[in-house]
């Protein structure tokens, strides 16, 4: 495919923006894939429960595959309620008698061992991410796996601070933890989950989630190697069953989920009536506003990072786009030519920009929104790139415009890498379009001018807003939602306070 978009656009300015860009034309990259050469995934995992890898009670096991190629990766074991209870027991007693009675900077250093540990095999951490759940090599080398150890690194550090975090209270820990954890960032949620509550002196039983189990066990490997008393972090693999086997035990003092709002109502009304604490991080439909004033070449980086690279799967992507009406044919022209140069192919290839979608049940959810937008009048537009021949879950960036408030694709969280633009006159109009929705978790924001960016902060109802960026992430930041994307917070200080009585 030859493409090339040479065009003169007026700005609302006047200015004459010369867009000559000349994507695709003739030329492709070589392919770049990661070796595989220094990792190893076993054909079967166990479950990690008390410091040693045992043997599921009913000894079931169930596939994890590559969502690029459909091949089998290894059998992991299917944890059932005898598996759950053993996992929790042994919570119980390494919290009863050994974690939350170490000294706090005791157990600092061995959360800082497992930064440093997961540091070390970050390039094996990165290819099995990108195997087993099929987001890109760049992602998962560049976001998850550093800011999984700079979660660890940032816990570890306050240990034994915590009565300065809080000054004049006596914070303590909860107990057990029991942490459940989506497929869209495993090992990242991982440490988001494991890090603070073991800075707080709390042990842990955590699931994966069933599609991508493999870096949570690699994770448990290096729990292992770095010598963490056995039983303070326990962790098992299957799917929903399993997960609610978490969440009705009754010696679990909390439960901190991430995934969707269906499921965390179920776990809501679960605890409701129990001293159980909750944290439940949940579904998004963010919106990412640019305003006329915006520097708009970064404006469409900005929604081609919310959206596109991550393949659509993060709870905060930037799936509603909304672009002031004087520029929204310069931006949406922008946003066209740079769709039309993304490479959607092999994840472990350094130049994908979209790698495989995460299964074919996720592959259908998001054709399934493809199929009711394009029922609803919005207008339909897909970059023409090529998609791999033969196996493997994919899907094209795709665009949906001329999008109105009451369309499913601009109500419904779709997880996949489809957006849905529409346009405002003023920046009342658009607070209100962007406030209207269920969810509440993040957007953003694009214009030159500060005070601008803080009228808009103030009053758009969501946990996270970027200015002038997407989707940056820091371990002292704290992320979590409005409304039906759920409650409490991850990161920073705010992080810690989910896992303590202050
Ligand atoms: P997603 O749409 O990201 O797959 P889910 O909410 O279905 O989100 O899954 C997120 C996590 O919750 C996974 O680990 C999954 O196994 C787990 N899960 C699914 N159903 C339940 C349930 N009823 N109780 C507890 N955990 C569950």
């Amino acid at each position: 495919m030859a493409t090339t978009a040479k065009q003169k656009i007026k700005a609302s300015n006047g200015n004459s923006i010369d867009s000559s860009l000349d994507f695709n034309s003739g030329w492709s990259y070589s392919p770049a894939p990661e070796s595989t050469d220094h990792i190893e995934i076993k054909d079967q995992y166990e479950l990690f429960i008390n410091g040693k890898f045992v043997k599921p009670a009913k000894g079931k096991y169930f596939p994890t595959i590559n969502p690029a190629n459909e091949k089998r990766l290894s059998m992991v074991a299917e944890a059932t309620k005898e598996d759950v209870d053993k996992a929790v027991k042994a919570a119980r007693n390494a919290y009863n008698n050994v974690w939350s009675k170490m000294p706090a900077r005791e157990r600092g250093k061995y959360i800082y061992r497992i930064a440093r540990i997961m540091q070390e095999r970050a390039r094996e951490f990165a290819v099995i991410e990108t195997l087993d759940g099929g987001k890109t090599i760049r992602e998962a080398r560049d976001v998850d796996v550093p800011l999984a150890a700079a979660h660890f690194f940032y816990y570890a550090g306050w240990a034994d601070k915590l009565e300065y975090a809080f000054p004049g209270k006596s914070p303590h820990p909860l107990g057990v933890a029991g942490q459940i954890i989506p497929w869209n960032f495993p090992l990242l949620m991982a440490a988001w989950k494991i890090a603070p509550a073991l800075a707080c002196g709390n042990t842990v039983v955590l699931k994966s989630a069933e599609t991508t189990p493999l870096t949570s066990l690699k994770l448990a490997e290096v729990i292992q190697e770095a010598g963490l008393p056995d039983g303070v972090v326990n962790i098992i693999t299957g799917a929903g069953a399993t997960g609610a086997e978490i969440v009705n035990h009754p010696d679990i003092n909390k439960v901190a989920f991430t995934g969707s709002t269906a499921v965390g109502k179920i776990i809501q009304n679960a605890i409701a009536g129990t001293d159980k604490k909750a944290t439940l991080e949940l579904g998004g439909k963010a919106a990412n506003i640019v305003l006329d004033d915006a520097p708009l070449d970064q404006a469409v980086e900005g929604i081609i990072n919310g959206i596109y690279f991550n393949q659509g799967h993060v709870c905060c992507a930037g799936s509603r786009l909304f672009i002031q009406e004087d520029v929204a044919d310069i931006v949406v022209r922008k946003l066209k030519d740079r769709m039309e140069s993304l490479i959607v192919g092999d994840p472990m290839d350094k130049n994908t920009d979209i790698g495989a979608i995460n299964s074919k049940e996720q592959l259908g959810v998001i054709n399934k929104y493809i199929k009711i937008g394009k029922g609803e009048g919005a207008e339909f537009y897909q970059s023409s790139c090529s998609l791999p021949n033969g196996k493997g879950f994919w899907c094209k960036p795709t665009l949906f415009l001329n999008v109105s408030q009451s369309h499913r694709i601009a109500q419904e969280e779709i997880f996949g890498p489809v957006l849905a633009v529409q346009t405002f006159r003023t920046v009342e109009e658009v607070i209100e379009k962007a406030n209207n929705t269920p969810y509440g978790l993040s957007a953003g924001v694009w214009t030159d001018k500060g005070a601008k960016i803080f009228n808009m902060t103030n009053k758009l109802r969501a946990g996270v807003i970027w200015a002038n960026t997407y989707n940056k992430f820091d371990p002292a930041s704290p992320f979590g939602g409005y409304k039906e994307s759920g409650f409490g917070r991850e990161g920073g200080l705010h992080g810690l306070a989910a896992y303590l009585h202050v």
